[in-house]
């Protein structure tokens, strides 16, 4: 089904001149409540009624990350605190948080995104959601709940973690409908096989995965391992949550854009310049219809392309290809481009490995080394008969050694950058449950 037919199926070309009156509005909107948008806008000589097509988004001054930081808690929220609903922080691994404040009004619109990405997905009403993502500051949590609620399913808010109850919860209540990273689905994937629950004995139609980068070759195993139907959210608390992309079931061919709230653009992650529809680079968002934290041509770090050719269901927003990397995660190493999803399609290649892995760049001298840390599948574990899989049965093992070598081989192959292989045992490496996952460590930072 398709919940907003009105919009999301709307003529591109009214869908275009929906954007450009609601654009004219928010820089509008912005510059008369946002002393930091006024500033930048005046700096740059734009009068905000000049703001009347899309053509003139590259005008317009990009907006980062440490702008908000710069600006904390609350320096760019366009109304008082007064008018304020509810507060969202990132965790804030560096520095302080990233802080998002919604009113009422912008909680209605992170509903219906999100009820119109649970319906892409293949929920319908009457069904139940059960709901991994974590409560909390997170947006994951509450801004899949809400949407699950106004599309009319019964949401399970279990939240991340204590993976016991959640496997028992699942056998009871048999939901339909799980949102999850795509990680945990695979860890809880792995609860029910070590039980014997085959597939098709898990009530699961359709899985809503979202808040770090996955493949392809994942979406395989978490479809045949849970005997669903996979799909991908895409948001960040910033534009306002999850709710601003999801896959639609009938094509999973690209995430639709909910682009009459949420207008994209790609550009040159070096320049900065306005990229043609189908060329990769990072996604930047105007949030067209926000009211507590409105931002003007967002700088997300995303690396993906759009795509605006009709799609079999029916829909005519525009799709954004998956994620590719992050320009924050991708890593320089001696000199060339390495992004973490590149390791991640040569170890999805591996029926030996699970898709757990870590990246660990350190610096010796001046030398960069890098090293590609996977967990073995349980079978492959019980195969090589080892309690640890230590680096003195990786060199006596004839399979073990074999199998590091094709990675190492394939890597370097690939991506042109020799990588150090360990193979770890099942259940070792680090898991998000509800959060995001860091996949890269870089400890040359460090020094
Ligand atoms: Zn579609």
């Amino acid at each position: 089904m398709i919940f907003e037919p009105q919009f999301e199926s709307m003529p591109r070309p009214r869908m275009r001149e929906l954007q450009e009156q609601r654009l004219h509005d928010i820089v509008r909107y912005v510059y008369e409540r946002v002393p930091f948008y006024r500033e930048q806008f005046d700096a740059a000589g734009i009068r905000p009624d000049s703001v009347c097509s899309l053509d003139d988004l590259p005008r317009l001054p990009i907006t980062r990350k440490t702008d908000l930081r710069d600006h904390y808690p609350f320096g760019l929220f366009a109304v008082p605190t007064s008018d304020v609903s509810r507060i969202h922080a990132s965790s804030g691994t560096t520095g302080k948080p990233t802080v998002v404040g919604y009113t009422r009004k912008d909680l209605d619109l992170f509903a219906r995104v999100v009820a119109r990405c649970l319906a892409m997905a293949g929920a319908e009403p009457g069904m139940i959601l059960h709901n991994s993502y974590g409560y909390g500051l997170f947006t994951g949590g509450l801004g899949l709940h809400a949407g699950g609620e106004l599309l009319g399913m019964a949401v399970v808010p279990v939240s991340g973690g204590m993976t016991e109850r959640q496997i028992t919860l699942l056998t009871d209540f048999r939901p339909e409908v799980i949102a999850s990273t795509p990680s945990y689905a695979l860890t809880l994937a792995q609860e029910f096989h070590q039980r014997g629950i085959l597939p098709e004995e898990i009530s699961l139609r359709f899985a809503v995965l979202g808040a770090e980068p996955w493949t392809d070759s994942m979406r395989r195993q978490v479809d045949t391992s849970l005997g669903v139907q996979a799909t991908n959210i895409y948001g960040l608390s910033e534009v306002i949550g999850p709710g601003v992309s999801n896959e639609c079931v009938e094509a999973r061919n690209g995430s639709h854009v909910n682009e009459d709230h949420f207008l994209p653009e790609v550009v040159d992650p070096a320049t900065g310049e306005t990229l043609p529809e189908g060329k990769e680079g990072v996604l930047v968002f105007t949030t067209l219809t926000k009211q507590a934290l409105p931002l003007i041509r967002y700088w997300t770090g995303d690396i993906a392309s759009l795509h605006s050719e009709p799609c079999r269901c029916g829909r005519t927003l525009a799709r954004m290809s998956l994620i590719k990397g992050r320009t924050d995660d991708m890593l320089i190493v001696r000199g060339v481009n390495v992004y973490p999803s590149q390791v991640e399609s040569v170890l999805g290649r591996m029926p030996e490995l699970t898709p757990h892995y870590r990246i660990i760049v350190s610096r010796e001298a001046t030398l960069d080394s890098v090293e590609v840390q996977v967990e073995v599948t349980d079978d492959f574990f019980r195969i090589v008969g080892s309690e640890v899989l230590s680096d003195d049965i990786v060199e006596t093992h004839q399979l073990l050694r074999q199998l590091r070598d094709r990675i190492a081989y394939l890597i370097k192959d690939s991506m042109g950058v020799s990588m150090q292989v360990t193979l770890v045992a099942p259940g070792t490496v680090p898991r998000s449950e509800g959060g995001k996952l860091q996949r890269v460590v870089d400890r040359r930072a460090l020094r």
